[in-house]
């Protein structure tokens, strides 16, 4: 395969049925049964299930009252979001660790910009493996991988050989590729027409693609250029890399160089309990704590740490940069400080949180709000397909 002949190399990567194999991976015995996570109580719906679970025709976002049905004996888990959120950060390190390219599209899926990673890899196949690999160390997972020279068909190709797929579509394969898929792998054909180009006589991408300009004028409106190039396998979208993590802080320069240990606790915990009612208003929950220590000479220090679970509470932040701030201090004895600062960065979102947790809370919250927040969030299929095309749209 000549590899000068990608413009780009796009990677769509894709856990499989990722928050069902935690579990299975966390709880051995679950293995090779049937697990459904969320589904529990009568108002819930499937937030993951595992693949002994899909063959009973159980997917996600099914109300759990119909997953009960088709699979009684199987077994039903509350969802645990902490634990998902943390595997989750070490997959996207795994990729991280393979180009800084990374869109993030939920918890368990992205695409890669991996063109400037394949010399360094050694080709576009063992770029593919390494990231793997790496996933697959780092967590124990299996994750699904499509490549190909944009988005679209790099989505595609990933989902076609799950689980532990790998499909590499080269750039003068596209029509070969594309042209026997049925319609309905095309996102963003909505409930109402996939039938009608169904009964246009539209079964495949490559009908699609041949069709007359008046039929998809007809079926599409103006969209149909747009659909026409995708069936074509034409997709000019790159890859946008998540922003930096956000990050909540305060601090505070004195008018007058602070030289005790005791002061310094003291602004400390007011810039503790400042940054926490931030934290608090926005609903995030931190993982990591940083304290910024800045000298009278203006050299500036700063020192860190994670914790687990994530936090927003004043008197754990506060103990948390004590720490640190005590351990530069014995250091630095007799310093004379400037400014002093507490920041708090990789955040979960304690609101997500809230809904998944288990007890009344959930129950009386509307289901809408959790189907809403299961699909937008973490990723029902058809929702993050719905995600992008609006994202194509602008
Ligand atoms: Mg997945």
């Amino acid at each position: 395969m000549s590899e000068a002949t990608w413009p780009r190399v796009i990677l769509h990567a894709d856990m499989d049925a990722f928050f069902a194999s935690v579990e299975q991976h966390d709880d051995p015995s679950l293995r090779g049964k049937p697990v459904i996570v969320g589904g529990i109580g009568n108002r819930g719906v499937v937030s993951a299930a595992s693949y002994e679970a899909r063959r009973y025709g159980i997917h996600s976002a099914m109300p759990s009252r119909e997953a009960r049905q088709r699979c009684p004996h199987g077994v039903f888990l509350k969802p645990r979001f902490e634990r998902y959120r943390e595997v989750s950060n070490l997959v996207f390190d795994a990729m991280r660790s393979i180009t800084p390219l990374v869109e993030g599209l939920s918890l368990d899926e992205a695409f890669l910009d991996i063109t400037g990673s394949v010399k360094l890899f050694g080709g576009i196949r063992a770029t593919g493996e390494a990231l793997r690999a790496r996933v697959h160390d780092a967590t124990g997972l299996n994750v699904s991988i499509g490549i190909a020279p944009n988005k679209f068909v790099a989505k595609i190709a990933s989902d076609l050989e799950k689980p532990a797929g790998f499909v590499i579509v080269p750039p003068g394969e596209l029509n070969a590729f594309l042209d026997p898929l049925p319609v309905k792998r095309l996102w963003g054909l909505g409930e109402k027409t996939l039938p009608r180009v169904v009964r246009a006589g539209l079964a495949t991408f490559g009908d699609l693609r041949r069709a007359r300009p008046e039929l998809l004028r007809a079926l599409f409106g103006n969209q149909a250029e747009r659909f026409r190039q995708l069936a074509s396998g034409i997709d000019t979208r790159a890859v946008q890399p998540d922003r930096e993590d956000k990050s909540v802080s305060a601090e505070e320069t004195f008018p007058v160089d602070l030289a005790r240990l005791d002061e310094l606790e003291k602004v400390l915990l007011a810039l503790a309990d400042k940054m926490s009612a931030r934290l608090r208003s926005k609903s995030l929950l931190a993982r990591t704590l940083t304290v910024k220590i800045r000298e009278a000479d203006f050299t500036t220090h700063t020192r860190s740490r994670s914790f687990s679970p994530p936090s927003n509470d004043t008197t754990l932040l506060y103990r948390e940069g004590r720490e640190l701030l005590r351990g530069w201090w014995q250091g630095h004895p007799g310093a004379r400080i400037r400014l002093l600062g507490i920041g708090t960065s990789q955040f979960a979102d304690a609101v997500q949180n809230d809904l998944f947790s288990a007890g009344g809370a959930q129950a009386a919250r509307p289901v809408d709000q959790l189907v809403d927040a299961i699909r937008g969030r973490f990723g029902s299929t058809a929702l993050t397909r719905g995600k992008l095309l609006e994202r194509q749209g602008k």
